[in-house]
């Protein structure tokens, strides 16, 4: 045995071969899709208040959070809406560098709120000066409600330090709310909510929490919950006082997506197996080790130095593979990666490192790119 593979903890044995290397949705374990065929069970009853709490207790310390989670029966992109209906009535600043943060500014404007949408080039990450230039000139005109920042962007691979985004937002202007978007890096490195004082952190099921889609979760913290309270215009199904008085009971006010919910569980079960650290520090290991193949094959990083994703890797396409060939020679292997995301198309490829991937995973898929390439 290799002392690499001494050192790495091995694929549970059971784990089928990883197919998905596109950010989302990822491959689900045999044992989470399985959860979903049990049988119904109504959801005033205990059986399912207990499954609720029980995600709801392990969610929490995977947001490293004392506060609340809310979980929808819809995707990130909803959690963007709730999270804009409850916790903005007046201003709010979207930092946009990328697809997914430029979703969150048009949820915003769609919702029908005063949103100041600051650009940043794209494969840049936000940063705490830049934030503070746009509030401060933001607050010469009045209060701003809060500020939408995307931790992962995997339109493009960078990751935005959030931690001194929302430091410094608090420092200069303490009333506005930092919201922060974590779809894809969620379970796959530390976002401690409390620590880095995060009023929102939200996420979809189908990324690194490797999930079906259909869920999404927001940890929510005393001050945003504050702030709904004044908001009017909230709606219904987003309305976090409804919500949270639901969640007293451990249900929500509609049906929840009772099979989700259960795979959820199981999941859940199966990061604590495995261990937050241990799940944080293979995600990163996976990243490097992507970063790592690209230039040692002559290829090109897309993302800013220093600011790279540890989920996903977005790699120029500097030796001008064409990338549909290269994914149909991939669909014969049963593996598939992602073209480069809208301008970047052909320009560059998407390699999702998260959720259920694992060194060999990789390593199958570096193999099989490299013989299409014949490199
Ligand atoms: C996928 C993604 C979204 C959209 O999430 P849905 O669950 O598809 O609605 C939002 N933000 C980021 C960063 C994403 O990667």
């Amino acid at each position: 045995m290799t002392l690499s593979a001494v050192l790495h903890k091995p694929a549970p044995v059971d784990k089928p071969r990883q197919r998905l290397f596109i950010p989302g949705p990822t491959d689900v374990h045999p044992d989470v899709l399985a959860a979903q065929t049990a049988p119904m069970i109504g959801h005033r009853s205990d059986e399912f208040e207990s499954l609720y709490a029980k995600c709801e207790a392990q969610l929490k310390q995977l947001f490293f959070t004392d506060a609340r989670v809310y979980i929808l029966a819809a995707t990130g992109s909803a959690m963007h809406e709730a999270a804009i209906r409850n916790c903005v009535g007046g201003r709010v600043i979207s930092f946009v560098n990328g697809a997914f943060s430029q979703r969150w500014y048009d949820v915003a404007v769609g919702c029908g709120k005063e949103a100041i949408r600051v650009d940043l080039p794209w494969c840049t990450a936000v940063k705490p000066a830049q934030v503070a230039d746009a509030l401060l000139s933001a607050l010469a005109d009045g209060p701003v409600d809060a500020i939408t920042v995307v931790h992962n962007e995997t339109s493009t691979g960078v990751t935005s330090p959030v931690a001194q985004i929302a430091a410094l937002a608090r420092e200069i202007s303490p009333e506005t709310l930092v919201l922060v978007d974590a779809v894809s890096s969620f379970s796959g490195t530390p976002i401690p909510v409390d620590e880095w004082g995060l009023d929102l952190c939200l996420t979809s099921s189908q990324k690194a929490l490797a999930l079906p889609p259909g869920l999404s979760f927001a940890a929510v913290s005393d001050r945003a919950f504050a702030k709904a309270g004044t908001v009017t215009g909230r709606g219904w199904y987003f309305d976090f006082l409804l919500l949270e008085r639901y969640l007293k009971r451990n249900t929500t006010p509609a049906t929840p997506a009772i099979s989700l919910m259960r795979a959820l569980s199981v999941q859940l079960d199966r990061i604590q197996t495995e261990g937050v650290e241990a799940r944080f520090a293979r995600h990163h290991r996976l990243a490097e080790r992507t970063r790592a193949w690209a230039v040692e094959k002559g290829l090109g990083l897309m993302a800013e130095e220093g600011y790279a994703s540890p989920t996903v890797t977005t790699i120029a396409n500097t030796r001008a593979w064409d990338i549909q060939a290269l994914n149909a020679f991939l669909a014969g292997r049963e593996m598939e990666l992602s073209d480069g995301y809208g301008e970047y198309k052909g320009k560059a490829i998407r390699i999702a490192h998260m959720g259920e991937c694992w060194d060999e995973d990789l390593e199958r898929l570096f193999g099989a790119v490299e013989e299409f390439a014949g490199l």
